[in-house]
């Protein structure tokens, strides 16, 4: 009998096997933009259509078996602390590995640069839309949070009415299971995603990243991994119970599909797997990983802070500390509202910028190869997400 390659296999294969062709191909990104990323777009439009489902379903089924409300208070409590200080520490790891580098930074000739932001809302506004005002919206147009705040609210609704939602319960954990199903389908495929959506992408910025901005890139991305070693190996051994090597080796999988999908709202499925896999509980992950693929983002804070600094020193700025720590702050604040999609953290990086007076053109230095940037910083985001289920599983075990 033939014996099948574990998927997480596969999905390895398909990267290096894209990175290849990607390099093969550098002289017709054309080519591989118009027949290859297509396929990619198609799997990536299948995960996004299954990833409302499978939030909504997930987290009413994960409320609904806590069967008290307490419970999920302490977890989510629990959940926001962790994600809040991962994150600033993401930010400070940002800051000083962009400090570091700051003497390879160029000071550039910078008047002819351009970039429209698009503007950030103020900060009441959004808390004002985590709320949905509907019921159908959020469903429709993906608004995570606000699917969050719905799913939450119903299942708490289900655990106050008791016997006479018996029908419900059912009715939901039957259709999570249904979804779930369905996402394994569409998961099966992901060698054929990771492959389509890798190449072109090597096509077109292969070059572009041997030029000055190579030396953002390497801070950006030394950052990004002593992030996730100390932070998450540090994390995971003293309060999730687990070797940190057993850690990243069950998250490899997630790792590599949101290293070529730049999206942790597409990986989410994936990630949910493996954490339950590696023996967190399934209550714990439908609820804490949705909510981090939502709002803890410690990549694209790290990539703010690095940014911030360099574009301030391409412009000849010199940034002090309150300043930095205002940049702590706001990047905080602009990684919750980041949403997990390609692209997302860079248009809040223009937050993080005028917070200090920095000009938001300055954006247009690191747009060319947001790309790059992004592919790494969803991985610390999604990695960050895997830890906090991990730990709060085993808090959580080690109380009840
Ligand atoms: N692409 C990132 C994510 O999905 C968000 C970002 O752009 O920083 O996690």
């Amino acid at each position: 009998m033939k014996k099948k390659l574990p998927l997480a296999i596969q999905i390895f294969i398909a990267l290096v096997l894209g990175i290849i062709a990607g390099l093969l191909l550098q002289g017709h990104a054309d080519f591989a933009e118009n027949y290859i990323k297509p396929f990619g777009t198609i799997f990536l439009n299948l995960v996004k259509f299954i990833v409302v489902p499978i939030v909504l379903f997930s987290i009413m089924s994960g409320v609904i078996s806590m069967q008290d409300i307490r419970k999920v208070g302490s977890i989510g409590i629990k959940t926001i602390i962790y994600y809040l200080c991962t994150t600033a520490v993401a930010i400070v790891i940002g800051l000083v590995g962009g400090n570091v580098f700051k003497g390879f930074f160029p000071v550039l000739q910078t008047s002819e640069l351009t970039y429209e932001a698009s503007s950030s809302a103020p900060i009441m506004d959004t808390i004002i839309n985590i709320f949905p005002s509907n019921f159908i919206m959020p469903l429709s147009e993906a608004t995570m949070l606000q699917v969050i705040v719905m799913a939450i609210l119903i299942g708490f609704a289900i655990i106050l009415v008791g016997d006479e939602a018996a029908p419900a319960v059912k009715g939901i954990n039957s259709f999570n299971a249904v979804f779930m199903k369905c996402m394994e389908m569409i998961l099966k495929l992901s060698p054929i995603g990771v492959f389509c959506l890798i190449c072109p992408v090597v096509a077109t910025n292969g070059s572009a990243v041997l030029g000055s901005l190579a030396m953002v890139l390497l801070a950006a991305y030394i950052c990004y991994f002593l992030h996730m070693v100390i932070v998450y190996s540090i994390a995971v051994r003293t309060m999730g119970g687990m070797s940190p090597v057993k850690f990243f080796k069950g998250q490899l999988p997630a790792m590599i599909f949101a290293f070529s999908s730049a999206s942790s709202v597409g990986t989410l499925p994936i990630n949910m797997k493996g954490c339950e896999k590696m023996g967190a509980d399934k209550e714990i992950t439908s609820f804490v990983l949705p909510l981090g693929a939502t709002i803890n983002m410690d990549g694209t804070a790290i990539y703010q802070g690095v940014c911030a600094i360099f574009i301030a020193s391409c412009y000849g700025v010199q940034l002090t500390f309150p300043q930095m720590i205002t940049i702590v702050l706001t990047a905080t604040l602009a990684s919750i509202g980041t949403a997990g999609v390609p692209g997302a953290g860079m248009v809040m990086l223009a937050m993080v910028l005028t917070s200090v007076g920095l000009p938001v053109d300055g954006i247009a230095l690191v747009a060319g190869i947001d790309r790059i940037f992004d592919m790494g910083r969803t991985v610390v985001n999604i990695t960050g997400d895997a830890s906090c289920s991990l730990v709060v599983s085993n808090l959580e075990k080690k109380k009840g």
